[in-house]
């Protein structure tokens, strides 16, 4: 992981809310390093930010995935696989069940799988961006899964 971050924000409706104020007082920072977002997220943190800066906007690139439901969680799970992302603040509806449901719960089980630091919750996110480790080069331990893909498969 290098100085500049890629992170991914992403949040359910009941939770946008929540990551725009979130975002907005932490921008200064996050723009230091580069956004992923899934669709409608990235639609309203754009809209943050242009309030913020403006014109100067134009300058920062947020790459905008799919929406949610219609397959974002799911690329963004393929790009944590190709090591593409460096940590995600995921505020989801712990109150309300969704259509995809399960690509949720794909998107948390990769980031685990991958050691990518993942906040779910706005003071997890807080203490992700207070980490002296956002300015720093960091190397996560990786598990080796070469055994697991070596393995004997009985036909
Ligand atoms: P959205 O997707 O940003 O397109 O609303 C978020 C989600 O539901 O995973």
């Amino acid at each position: 992981m290098e100085k500049t971050k890629h992170i991914a924000l992403v949040a359910h409706d009941n939770r946008k809310k929540d990551l725009i104020e979130w975002f907005e007082y932490n921008y200064q920072s996050l723009l230091r390093h580069r956004l992923v977002c899934t669709g409608t997220t990235g639609r309203l943190i754009e809209e943050a930010l242009l309030k913020k800066l403006g014109d100067e906007k134009a300058d920062y690139e947020i790459l905008k995935l799919k929406s949610g439901p219609l397959g974002g969680d799911q690329q963004l799970g393929a790009l944590i696989t190709e090591g593409r992302i460096d940590m995600v603040i995921f505020l989801w509806d712990p109150m309300q069940p969704h259509p995809h449901d399960v690509d949720v719960k794909a998107l948390l089980r990769i980031a685990v799988l991958y050691n990518v630091p993942i906040a779910c919750n706005r003071a997890s996110a807080d203490f992700i961006m207070s980490s002296p480790l956002m300015n720093e080069r960091y190397l996560p331990v990786k598990k080796d899964y070469e055994t697991y893909i070596k393995r004997d498969v009985e036909l």
